[in-house]
């Protein structure tokens, strides 16, 4: 199950959430911490490295 990566835009907190591509489609993501819907959710499965140079 894919994991996304939410962010809350009612307290501004992240949190991750596992959801079924159906669940996502819905879109019936709640914030663990306020219990605000309004929860913007990114996809986290790629990550991005940034390498810093050290020079
Ligand atoms: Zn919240």
């Amino acid at each position: 199950m894919p994991q996304y990566e939410c962010i809350c835009n009612s307290c501004k907190r992240f949190f991750s959430k596992s959801l079924t591509l159906a669940e996502y489609e819905e879109g019936e993501i709640v914030c663990p911490y306020c219990e605000s819907d309004d929860v913007e959710r990114r996809w986290t499965s790629l990550h991005l490295v940034t390498p810093k140079k050290s020079a």
